[in-house]
């Protein structure tokens, strides 16, 4: 999707350290951490909200979903993850990428996610 921020660090127009990637997500560190640990799995299909995600959207995201529980020890999560998906205005999304924050490293004591916690 052009102009579409998470798409050009998955095509390599905006040049990013990929942590995983496969042929349906990558993972990479979070710009402006929250936690010890924040990263975001994006899948690699452009949508912005669950609601227009279609069958096939959905077995995807079930995979990426698998594959994260695989990754998490790898990752630095082996004591457990916060698995936050922001979804429109109220939730303060800024990216129309749907994408999932793995946030961890450390206990969390979360209560307004958007603050600074790190
Ligand atoms: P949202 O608020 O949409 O759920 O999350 C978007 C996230 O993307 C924010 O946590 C923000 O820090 C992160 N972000 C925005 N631009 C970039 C970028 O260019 N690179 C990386 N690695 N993260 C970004
Ligand atoms: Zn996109």
């Amino acid at each position: 999707m052009e102009g579409c921020i998470f798409c050009k660090i998955i095509n390599g127009e905006i040049p990013s350290e990929k942590i995983y990637e496969d042929d349906l997500m990558i993972i990479i560190n979070d710009i402006a951490p929250k936690a010890k640990k924040h990263y975001l799995a994006i899948p690699k299909k452009h949508y912005k909200l669950f609601s227009e995600m279609t069958e096939q959207d959905s077995v995807e995201l079930g995979k990426c979903i698998r594959k994260i529980g695989e990754l998490a020890d790898s990752l630095g999560l082996e004591n457990g993850f916060r698995f936050i998906v922001n979804q429109g205005d109220d939730a303060e999304q800024t990216v129309f990428h749907l994408h999932m924050h793995l946030v961890g490293g450390q206990k969390l004591r979360i209560l307004d996610y958007k603050q600074d916690n790190a």
